[in-house]
């Protein structure tokens, strides 16, 4: 009986929108987009106040302190924490106590320099 009703009205409202002009189905549908907007927003809002809700904001956390990077690397001089000693008691994630040597900087580009360098509009405009 409930579904021959709701076949009755899937058929009257095929009639009634089959009827209607492009315009009333634009407004109809703009409508229906506009509900359907602020439902989900309404349902993100509810889920992100419920996570706030939720979330525990711990508040006896110790503050810590690494201290000042005072080690330095033998071989390429690089700064290193001192807790930072792998396990033979070496500093090894720069270069491999020395084994690991990289090529020097070659020389800017001379438009890179300018437009990096130079106070003109155009290197302004870069920088
Ligand atoms: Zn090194």
């Amino acid at each position: 009986m409930s579904s021959l009703r709701t076949a009755e009205y899937n058929l009257l409202r095929r009639e009634q929108c089959a009827k209607e002009s492009q315009v009333e189905r634009f407004y109809r549908r703009s409508a229906r987009n506009t509900s359907d907007r602020l439902r989900r927003n309404r349902a993100r809002s509810e889920q992100q106040m419920a996570n706030r809700m939720n979330s525990r904001v711990e508040t006896d956390v110790s503050e810590h302190d690494c201290a000042m990077m005072t080690e330095i690397c033998n071989f390429c001089q690089a700064l290193y924490w001192r807790n930072e000693l792998n396990f033979s008691n070496k500093y090894t994630k720069c270069c491999h106590d020395g084994k690991v040597r990289l090529p020097n900087l070659t020389e800017t580009p001379v438009l890179l320099k300018e437009l990096l360098t130079n106070n003109s509009l155009e290197a302004r405009n870069y920088q």
